[in-house]
């Protein structure tokens, strides 16, 4: 079966690991700190705080922009779940918004009439909206930015399929018109570190809020203490926090892996334009493009077409009988049986149900060979006839 996707490991990879293995720190060494200012450097974001996974940065990335009960999230259903769990961690409501067809993204303009109808009936506004880059491409966040200027909500950017993408010709993580942004280092996305995920601010204050929140809530700088310290032993637990601590191995291969970030991206990039190309006569809508935006190609996602008289399970499965491993990304969160009642979400939203009918995500990897993406590209050929 070839995979949808698929982790990258080298050699130098395996050896930084082992050397961390050999040091005399596993976890609360030097490697967290050197692989959050290389990520900070990378995305031209200030400050960067590294997790045990995305959805741990969700949550105190949430949790620092004083995300509680009585306030409401509003993000775009077509994620995964962990996007509006975190949510839920804070004791918010999560409103999913309806999205763009060609891409899944958040769409802007929906989100500019919601705000406007709820503002307009004195019902209630975001605290936080969070657009999704589906798939490595950025969503519009100029304009999103602009909404929360109008609006008063802050933006949190769940990256975590975007890290070496760009928008406006500026890297991905910039948060040049977000709070904070997120990624996720799970070995299917574009670079890895087993589990693990970050969380990039330009805001000083979010990132010692986050830092607090990563490891207990404990500090041990004077300048943050309720009194002096008692001695050179001495920390001070100042807010409830949590156990998100990545380890030093997987810093230690996270750095090696964005050693290889634009490398990884420009393979993802390459794989892509070739399908492109070469799907560009079968009745498939490819994937979206959007000016002066560099998608990371995470996912290469086609919608099947209603014209062929083939839905997407049947799709699904004559390509899995084939031996190509395909996948669905994703269901509607609103769809999920514990968001019935939970979500404010009014009901269905077309777009975001016609967008799950059809998409589908072909295989796309660093090490996917274009022998192997002709066989995909057959297979597909022959299962659309
Ligand atoms: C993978 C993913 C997450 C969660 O990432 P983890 O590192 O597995 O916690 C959150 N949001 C999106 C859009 C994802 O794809």
């Amino acid at each position: 079966m070839i995979p949808y996707g698929k982790q990258s490991i080298s050699e130098e990879d395996i050896e930084a690991v082992v050397r961390i293995l050999r040091s005399d720190f596993l976890t609360q060494g030097p490697a967290v700190p050197a692989f959050e200012q290389a990520v900070s450097e990378y995305c031209g974001a200030r400050f960067a705080v590294a997790v045990n996974s995305a959805t741990s940065a969700l949550h105190i990335a949430y949790l620092s922009l004083n995300l509680g009960p009585g306030d409401e999230l509003w993000t775009s259903p077509i994620t995964f779940v962990a996007t509006a769990n975190a949510a839920l961690y804070c004791g918010a409501k999560v409103r999913f918004l309806d999205v763009e067809p060609d891409s899944g993204n958040l769409s802007v303009e929906n989100l500019g009439i919601r705000l406007r109808e709820n503002r307009s009936r004195g019902l209630s506004l975001p605290k936080i909206v969070v657009p999704v880059h589906l798939g490595g491409l950025s969503c519009d966040m100029e304009r999103v930015h602009a909404l929360s200027l109008e609006y008063g909500f802050s933006v949190v950017e769940d990256a975590s399929h975007a890290i070496g993408g760009r928008y406006q010709s500026t890297p991905v993580g910039s948060c040049r018109f977000s709070n904070i942004t997120i990624f996720s280092f799970h070995p299917v996305k574009v670079m890895t570190t087993g589990e693990g995920g970050m969380a990039v601010t330009n805001d000083l204050t979010l990132a010692k809020r986050m830092n607090l929140l990563r490891s207990h809530g404990i500090t041990r700088d004077p300048a943050e203490m309720t009194t002096s310290p008692e001695g050179g032993w001495y920390y001070q637990q100042i807010a409830l926090g949590f156990n998100y601590r990545m380890t030093d191995m997987q810093a230690a291969l996270g750095l090696s892996q964005l050693e290889r970030i634009d490398e990884f991206v420009g393979r993802r990039n390459y794989l892509a334009d070739r399908y492109d190309r070469l799907l560009a006569n079968l009745p498939v809508g490819l994937p979206a493009r959007r000016d002066d935006t560099l998608s990371a190609f995470h996912l290469y996602a086609i919608r099947i077409d209603e014209k062929t008289g083939k839905d997407r399970r049947y799709v699904f499965e004559a390509l899995r009988d084939l031996g190509i491993g395909v996948q669905v990304h994703y269901i509607p969160v609103y769809m999920q049986p514990y968001y019935y009642e939970l979500s404010e979400a009014a009901g269905e939203l077309p777009e975001a149900g016609q967008y799950y009918k059809a998409t589908i995500s072909l295989p796309l990897f660093h090490s996917l060979s274009e022998d192997m993406q002709d066989r995909v590209i057959a297979a597909l050929t022959g299962v659309l006839k």
